[in-house]
């Protein structure tokens, strides 16, 4: 199946480009303040392990936007400051060299302020995201709609006319809210009405099932219909769970590549924990590079046929495994031994040696 993509202006963010037909990225946003230096840092370094492209940070303080540079400086992916209304904080967020504000401009108040800050995002070369949420709806348009996608929409439109009328165009648009299917009928609207790239989300979706789910309908419907650039799978979780099930999604399109684990459900049959084992492969597999299908099947009544179709492979049996490369017996193991010897396998194979971990 082949997605075609709606064509969106390109936007700048740092190295990566969002719209314009560039891959669709993932962002995440860390937990801590960015006063929090090292604690930042660390999580954007393991959300950067697992595949984050673009990261936000939380500035509710001066004291948070002027860490910025020192966090900018200890990492890999373009950073988003997210300043809320506070007209000082983004003009302070610019100077520390951040790559992307999240900031609604009809929020700051004063259009001389709105004014500053656009006129130095610009000469900067920053991008602006603005970001309609459900949540936080402006009174005059809940009173007249509700809060429904038109509302949503609408408020989106506000925000942009601002920028515009200050010859700003450097702009990605997210429009959220927790109702799916509020969300996907909101983008659709929006997706007619701009050509800016699209930020998707569902927010506020859910603690980690909920949540992937939630998002996974809703972002995953849009996508398919060629509509979004840039996501995010907001949980309440850890935020590398964010990018896992974001990354999931788009592999589940084809629209990025990665290593694909394919399970079978388990039952009667099976003589081993195949749970367990196809959870450990999946944890493991998370981290390679390449884009390899592994199969883990608990019997032989489906294994060695998805085995023959993978690129590597376990069907289990009586206490033990059988291990398949490119669809070819290779040997048999233990079972407490047969996800350490199928990664033997993979990295002396791939050249992959970071599945440990
Ligand atoms: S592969 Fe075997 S163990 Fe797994 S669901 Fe099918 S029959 Fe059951």
């Amino acid at each position: 199946m082949k997605i075609i993509r709606k064509k969106t202006r390109p936007v700048k963010v740092g190295s990566l480009t969002i719209g314009g037909g560039a891959p669709i990225s993932i962002q995440s946003m860390v937990t801590t303040p960015a006063r929090e230096v090292t604690a930042t840092v660390e999580q954007i370094q393991r959300l950067t392990e697992i595949g984050c492209d673009i990261v936000r940070v939380a500035c509710p303080t001066e004291d948070d936007a002027k860490l910025l540079g020192k966090i900018k400086s200890k990492i890999k992916i373009p950073l988003v400051a997210d300043i809320h209304f506070h007209y000082k904080l983004a003009l302070i967020a610019l100077d520390e060299g951040i790559d992307k504000l999240r900031l609604n401009p009809g929020n700051i108040g004063k259009k001389d302020q709105v004014a500053e800050i656009v006129r130095k995002a610009k000469r900067l070369k920053i991008p602006i995201r603005i970001g309609v949420n459900g949540g936080s709806l402006e009174k005059d348009l809940r009173e007249k709609y509700g809060p429904t996608p038109e509302a949503l929409v609408e408020s989106a439109g506000r925000h942009v006319r601002i920028l515009e009328e200050l010859d700003f165009e450097d702009i990605v648009i997210s429009i959220k809210t927790s109702d799916v299917g509020n969300m996907i009928a909101a983008y659709r609207l929006a997706s007619r009405k701009f050509d800016y790239p699209l930020h998707l989300g569902v927010t506020e979706a859910g603690t980690l099932m909920r949540g992937s789910v939630y998002n996974a309908v809703g972002i995953g419907t849009l996508l398919e219909e060629g509509i979004g650039d840039t996501l995010r799978v907001s949980l309440t979780a850890d935020p590398v769970e964010e990018v896992k099930v974001g990354k999931m999604i788009l592999e589940s399109l084809g629209l990025r590549k990665g290593p694909r684990v394919i399970s079978c459900p388990s039952c009667g049959r099976a003589e081993v924990d195949v749970i367990r084992i196809a959870e450990e492969v999946e944890r493991r597999a998370m981290k390679l590079k390449k884009p390899l299908t592994i199969s883990v099947l608990g019997c032989v009544v489906n294994g060695p046929g998805e085995a023959h179709e993978s690129d590597f492979g376990i069907t289990c049996g009586k206490g033990k495994g059988m291990i398949y490369v490119n669809g070819e017996q290779k040997r048999t193991v233990t079972a407490e031994h047969l996800v350490d010897e199928l990664f033997r396998e993979i990295e002396s194979a791939v050249g992959e040696k970071k599945s440990q971990s």
